[in-house]
């Protein structure tokens, strides 16, 4: 079975809801993101990996050519989103509005992207009707639905479902999580990720590939920046964004050579006919 990688394209200043790091200041900001994702293709490189790389318009429409790359080296390009907002913070009209201009700046540098993430894992009990949204606007696949406690919701399903939306259906890929002390929690990605030891990681893939699954693990460029530029964040957002980032890319190397990954549509095929959600 295929597991799947994903990687998040997008700068490290792409925090939602920080008034010093709102769009009017972006380009006024170091780029770091060509170099950043570079060192993830590398890795990928090294380790025979590919993966499903989530791009932001906003980046697409300033890097195109970094599509490109990412493309050429065998990976699937996916959206997202456009200027990095919460689906919930959007609203309905103006999550359309930002999906387009994605897919409209993605599809001008590559393939027209047919599967998306919403930044923060915005898609939860508060912005259900982005699916249709998603499904209206030809996408397959989505990966925005955490299956955890303040971002999601520990009742969502924990692996590959069908949703179905009045526009069309689709598939649901959600991240990889653990049950730890009684709680649901993430353990494939972010602080958790940093943060595990590469051995506890690959038994949880082990783990959920024996339940008969595929394992979704995502990663941003700015995670293994070796110099990281850094802003004064509230507490929360400091320990998503800085915590454990020394050293994570000689884990997340040892995780990518422990276990078999792939893009999400390579290990959607890989695995059991996907069911759909109760
Ligand atoms: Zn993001």
């Amino acid at each position: 079975m295929l597991n799947a990688l994903t990687v998040d394209v997008e700068e490290w200043f792409h925090v939602c809801g920080v008034p010093s790091l709102e769009q009017a200041v972006w380009d006024r900001l170091p780029s770091r993101v060509e170099l950043t994702t570079r060192l993830i293709l590398d890795l990928c490189d090294r380790t025979d990996t590919r993966a499903t790389f989530f791009v932001l318009g906003w980046i697409a429409e300033r890097w195109p050519h970094l599509v490109a790359e990412i493309r050429s080296a065998g990976h699937q390009i996916g959206s997202h989103g456009h200027a990095h907002a919460r689906a919930y913070d959007l609203g309905e009209r103006r999550f359309a509005e930002d999906l387009r201009a994605s897919i409209t700046a993605i599809a001008a540098a590559g393939p027209r992207p047919a599967c998306f993430r919403a930044p923060e894992w915005s898609i939860n009990g508060r912005s259900l009707w982005a699916l249709e949204a998603l499904a209206r606007e030809g996408m397959t696949v989505d990966a925005s639905m955490a299956p955890v406690r303040i971002v999601g919701d520990v009742r969502f399903p924990r692996t590959p479902h069908v949703r179905t939306t009045a526009s069309g259906s689709l598939t649901e890929v959600p991240p990889l999580v653990t049950d730890r002390f009684g709680q649901v929690m993430p353990i494939g990605w972010g602080w958790a990720l940093r943060s595990s030891a590469p051995s506890a990681v690959l038994r949880t893939i082990e783990k959920t590939n024996q339940a008969g699954a595929p394992a979704v693990l995502t990663v941003h460029p700015w995670e293994i920046d070796p110099d990281p530029p850094r802003v004064a964040l509230p507490l929360r957002l400091r320990f998503a964004h800085y915590y454990r980032l020394d050293g994570f890319s000689s884990r997340l190397r040892q995780i990518l050579e422990g276990a078999r990954f792939g893009s999400i549509d390579a290990s959607l095929s890989s695995s059991a006919p996907v069911p759909s959600a109760s």
